[in-house]
């Protein structure tokens, strides 16, 4: 059996993954990352990028289609627009495999070693990846685990023939007439709503009595609308009982207790993700757990010394950007640096139509803190920008501490609004206060004029409500 000896070990590739060891590479530290399927997780092969490529093929399809209905409100027709799903799906593939490719560059330029296999503990410093050429025993000073996160199963309604998880969602080279999806959170809504725009009828089954229960009513309150524009049948405190007798289609229990069925040729299951540890042989370890995934520390540690976790493996918010922040750090500690987890906010945005992005806490969060709050809202109905992007539904909403007047959250909901996140994500970051924002110049006409406005209306004086 080969051994490999090094001081930090890496298991997984995804963005917790890969970051943690470009990172510990760049700081001289001997780093091999062990990864059993493609370079950059879930996020790159079959999430984050992927999910968005197709998002955005269903946006220009519906542009079109409504200039091909005339509905334009300025005037433009087209054709009837034809999408070929196959070359959408290879042009998506494309995307991924180029940033497969840059996964494995950056990694190499930091001098990582990369071993491709499945890892499983044989104790807290040795881990054994069986790889194509046999087992390969790797020991480590320290080690991180980054195994990520998979779609959780329901037992009555296992993946396989018409029931798909996110994945198999994102390789459909057909769209499906008919869609039912279970589970009105992030990912449900953000493909539920792309197949919607390309022409399938879809239903939402969702157990709680609302959609993205994350986010409060005001800010779901522009998707809800939306989904009903483009047709979407929502339906709240429903359960899923299983395939109908015929497998086409799924029967539900609606919320006044009925039983119904849905139709369908897909039925895409979407109740959330649960951490990957089988065959980890973290029997093998003492570890602290939070349910499954694994418990850590303020600095990634869990219970036993040398060994971290980050990711989705740890739990909420399983999002890549906090996986990436995670692995970094970890990479500092390792190499000695004094850091731990000192971060004021992690953004989350869901890429429905219109978006919503959330940094810091909202207005009822921060009440239950005990904060006294100014909070100001400001509608993108007022704003110049907005309106020349035939985009007026939405609105940034900030919350601050009255009397300090420090900003504690930003919320905003619209379109095109996640790329408002980094400017939300710094306010919050570095303790800005309304007067900070309302006094920053934002370029005319953007949409994040946006924000200072409602900075303003928190202050009283908003110039243009
Ligand atoms: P993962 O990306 O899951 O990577 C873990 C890696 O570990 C995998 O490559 C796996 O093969 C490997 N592995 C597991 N076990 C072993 C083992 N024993 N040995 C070796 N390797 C192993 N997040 C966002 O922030 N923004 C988005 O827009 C977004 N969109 C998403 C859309 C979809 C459809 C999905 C499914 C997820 C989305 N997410 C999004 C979530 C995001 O993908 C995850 O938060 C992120 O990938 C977590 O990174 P990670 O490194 O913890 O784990
Ligand atoms: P989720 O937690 O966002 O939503 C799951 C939904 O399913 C919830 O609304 C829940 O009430 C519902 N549900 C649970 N069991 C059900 C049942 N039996 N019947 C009907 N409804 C049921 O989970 P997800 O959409 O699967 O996404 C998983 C994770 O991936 C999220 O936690 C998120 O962090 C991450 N993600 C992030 C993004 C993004 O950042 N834009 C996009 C996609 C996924």
């Amino acid at each position: 059996m080969t051994e490999i000896t090094c001081k930090l070990l890496v298991i997984g590739a995804g963005p917790g993954g890969y970051v943690c060891a470009i990172r510990a590479g760049q700081l001289g530290i001997d780093t091999v990352i062990v990864e059993s399927t493609k370079l950059g997780g879930s996020c790159l092969n079959v999430g984050c990028i992927p999910s968005k490529a197709m998002i955005h093929v269903a946006e220009e399809f519906e542009k079109a289609a409504e200039a091909a209905a005339g509905k334009t409100p300025f005037g433009l027709t087209a054709a009837e627009p034809k999408l070929d799903l196959k070359q959408a799906v290879a042009w998506k593939d494309g995307i991924v495999q180029r940033l497969n490719n840059g996964v494995a560059g950056l990694l190499r330029k930091a001098k990582v070693k990369i071993v491709h296999g499945k890892a499983r503990f044989r104790d807290g410093k040795t881990v054994v990846v069986e790889t194509e050429t046999g087992p390969k025993t790797i020991q480590a000073e320290a080690i991180v685990i980054a195994t990520g996160s998979a779609p959780v199963e329901l037992p009555f309604l296992p993946f396989g023939g018409n029931v798909i998880s996110s994945t198999g969602a994102l390789a459909l080279t057909e769209v499906p007439k008919r869609l039912v999806v279970v589970g009105g959170g992030y990912i449900g809504l953000e493909l539920g709503t792309a197949f919607a725009k390309l022409g399938a009828k879809v239903s939402v089954v969702e157990a709680q009595d609302k959609i993205l229960p994350l986010y409060d009513a005001e800010l779901t309150g522009p998707i809800s609308k939306r989904l009903t524009a483009l047709g979407v049948e929502v339906l709240l405190g429903a359960k899923a009982l299983g395939p109908t007798p015929k497998g086409d289609g799924l029967r539900i229990e609606t919320a006044d207790g009925k039983e119904r069925s849905l139709p369908a040729d897909r039925i895409l299951v979407t109740v959330g993700r649960k951490p990957v540890t089988d065959g980890l042989g973290l029997e093998n370890l003492v570890l602290d757990m939070d349910g499954r995934f694994i418990r850590i520390g303020e600095r990634c540690e869990t219970a036993m010394r040398g060994i971290y976790a980050i990711g989705d493996v740890t739990g909420e918010p399983m999002l890549a950007h906090r996986a990436m922040a995670q692995g970094e750090m970890v990479a500092e500690i390792v190499a000695g640096l004094p850091r731990a987890w000192d971060k004021r906010g992690i953004a989350a945005i869901c890429f429905t139509d219109p978006e919503i992005v959330s940094v810091g806490l909202s207005p009822d969060e921060a009440k239950r803190a005990g904060h006294e709050l100014k909070i100001g809202q400001f509608p993108f109905a007022a704003n110049g920008r907005a309106m020349t992007r035939h985009g007026e539904a939405g609105f940034v909403r900030v919350v601050a501490q009255a009397g300090s007047e420090l900003v504690l959250g930003i919320q905003a909901v619209g379109q095109g609004v996640s790329e408002l996140s980094a400017a939300f994500g710094l306010a919050i970051e570095m303790g800005a206060t309304l007067q900070d924002i309302a006094g920053t110049i934002h370029a005319h006409p953007t949409l994040g004029e946006a924000f200072p406005e409602a900075a303003m209306k928190a202050l009283g004086h908003a110039l243009h409500i």
